[in-house]
């Protein structure tokens, strides 16, 4: 009787989850798609202007990550920290799909995409570069990647072979508390091992010696 209920009740949440997600996806790509627009009104770019963008966008998405993952999320205190530990601590409960989005409103999404968008269309007004719309338009794929796979590694659902390490990863740093914040790709935890005589990595040399 009680794991029937149990089973509706994560079913229910489920269904609930995959509705936000979906919501959040639609903001994320009307957002992204909005900004790409004004960007390239403003300063239409280059062929090779526009390919630096998305790289620079890819790079500074895996940053913002690490950072509001690490600063923000884990601090202890405020709302969103607050929040990311009920992600934490529901993980095996029938609630869990309620807290695997990035947020519950896609308002939040399109706010998100804003304040990020600021610092480059300051540049992109001073400088007037080109590359501004690529950086959006990678900002936008990798939002998105994010959410579906972090969904997936906690929800299930089909990833390819060589995102297990990825998701791997990510679960790690929910069961060990690991010290690494990337969600997918952990390029900033990589860097920061690099420079940082606490990271992780350095730890774990450390305790070897
Ligand atoms: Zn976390
Ligand atoms: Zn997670």
């Amino acid at each position: 009787m009680h794991s029937d209920s149990d089973s509706v009740i994560r079913a229910e949440n489920r269904a609930q989850g995959l509705r936000i997600k979906r919501n959040n996806l639609i903001a994320a790509s009307l957002s992204g798609l909005a900004l790409v627009f004004i960007s390239v009104k403003f300063v239409p770019p280059s062929r090779a202007g526009f390919l630096f963008g998305m790289l620079a966008g890819f790079v500074y998405a895996n940053g913002f990550e690490y950072c509001l993952h690490r600063f923000l999320l884990h601090c202890g205190h405020g709302i969103f920290s607050k929040q990311h530990m009920v992600h934490h601590a529901n993980l095996k409960s029938p609630d869990a799909a309620r807290y695997v989005n990035f947020s519950s409103n896609p308002w939040g999404v399109v706010a998100l995409f804003i304040a990020n968008a600021i610092p480059f269309f300051i540049l992109e007004w001073i400088f007037k570069n080109g590359w501004v719309a690529g950086a959006f338009l990678s900002f936008a794929l990798y939002y998105m990647a994010f959410e579906e796979i972090h969904w997936r590694s906690h929800m299930g659902g089909w990833l390819p072979e060589w995102l297990a390490p990825a998701a791997r990863h990510h679960l790690r740093h929910h069961a060990d508390d690991t010290g690494y914040f990337n969600v997918f790709l952990p390029m900033f935890d990589w860097i920061v091992s690099q420079v940082s005589s606490s990271s992780p990595q350095t730890r774990v040399r450390r305790e070897l010696r």
